[in-house]
């Protein structure tokens, strides 16, 4: 059989930064493990508009569709603000996602023992901390049309359209239940049905999904408004949050903030079954490409880290050298070792991204 091939894309600010220590990590696996994967590297966001001027070449498109699984570092920088929305980086990864259909987007917010007081909240609140929020990542109000700036009168307007179909809502409710049955059994589905029609579309179809296939698993639903309040105000009420695209958003970074820092998040962006029944992939560290801290070895490696380990957990098959992976990072936490981003206390010195990555993998 052949290896399992994955494609890397580190893109764009620290996107490359934090993905070389991840190839640490896979080469590693490698030399260690006897685990070889068939890697790939090509260009994505504004390196790939800079060489190829469109923020995705078809060439690359057509390889993230061949291999088990994509992993990207991040796109876009000020560099690139004034291009035409049609070449913009965030283009590039959006085409991914559309074209590999990758309509689940995983993710975990789970808080670290040695973090829990460097999270915005009180220690408690968060201590053991462990949620999931599936983001529909394909539909809603970035894809609806009409949308664009249009004139009315003598003034302009700027237009973006909500709209999920009920197969849509369908896919996503089934991807949250049956990632609740590996959890805690548990999903909390948040919309706007007072405000919008299509949070109530969304309502009631997560609610038939629920009933006709899924009645083993607790569903609650809360509005999208009280679910920010109740995320920072008692989090470990949850454990699977189902939403849409826009506040699956909102949301998740909220999350992060329980959790310490942007540079703590993986995610996994996951579609339909492949020939191989695992799901088409794509994983990414929730971060951007952070532009104030590029090329100044400031960057905390550890989220592009934990996309990796769960790819290896959810492509690969590899749940236990995932968790091996997972306790590393957990070692080297507990072990004192901080990026800047997560220096909470005086007299803490940082550690670099190639230091952190380089301790991860001694601690593997
Ligand atoms: P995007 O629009 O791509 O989501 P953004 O503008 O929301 O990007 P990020 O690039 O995610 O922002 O950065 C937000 C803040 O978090 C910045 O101050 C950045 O330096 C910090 N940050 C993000 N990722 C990391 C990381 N891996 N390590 C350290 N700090 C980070
Ligand atoms: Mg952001």
């Amino acid at each position: 059989m052949s290896n399992p091939s994955l494609l890397i894309l580190p893109g764009d600010g620290i996107g490359p930064e934090v993905m070389t220590e991840v190839v640490k990590i896979i080469d590693w696996f490698g030399a260690k493990r006897g685990i070889a994967f068939d890697v790939s590297t090509d260009l994505v966001g504004g390196a790939a508009y800079d060489k190829h001027g469109t923020p995705l070449h078809d060439d690359t498109m057509a390889r993230a569709q061949e291999v088990d699984a994509v992993l990207l570092g991040a796109v876009g920088g000020p560099r690139y603000d004034d291009l035409d929305f049609s070449v913009k980086p965030e283009r590039g990864l959006l085409r991914l996602r559309k074209e590999m259909d990758l309509f689940a987007n995983l993710r975990p917010a789970q808080c670290f023992d040695a973090l829990a007081d460097f999270s915005s909240l009180k220690k408690d609140i968060v201590a053991g901390l462990d949620i999931m929020i599936v983001r529909e990542l394909t539909s809603g109000v970035y894809f609806g049309e009409p949308r664009g700036i249009f004139k009315e009168g003598n003034e302009r307007v700027g237009i973006n359209t909500q709209r999920y179909t009920e197969s849509e809502i369908d896919r996503i409710a089934r991807a949250a239940f049956e990632l609740a049955r590996k959890r805690g059994n548990k999903v909390c589905s948040m919309e706007k049905a007072n405000v919008m029609e299509s949070g109530i579309l969304w309502r009631e179809v997560v609610q038939k999904v629920h009933d006709e296939d899924y009645a083993d698993v607790e569903l609650s639903h809360m509005y999208a408004d009280n679910g920010a309040m109740q995320l920072v105000r008692a989090p470990k009420q949850f454990d699977v949050i189902v939403t849409d695209n826009l506040f699956g958003d909102v949301l998740s970074d909220c999350a992060a903030m329980l959790t310490g820092s942007l540079g703590m998040l993986p995610s996994a962006s996951l579609g339909a079954p492949m020939a191989n029944g695992r799901p088409k992939a794509m994983y990414e560290p929730v971060h951007g490409s952070a532009p104030d801290i590029t090329g100044q070895g400031k960057a905390n490696p550890i989220a592009c880290i934990l996309s990796f380990a769960m790819a290896l957990r959810y492509s690969f098959d590899l749940g236990d050298e995932a968790t091996r992976v997972e306790k590393a990072v957990e070692k080297v936490l507990a072990d004192g070792l901080r990026t800047a981003d997560l220096l909470g206390h005086e007299g803490e010195t940082p550690i670099s991204t190639t230091e952190m990555g380089d301790a991860i993998v001694a601690a593997l």
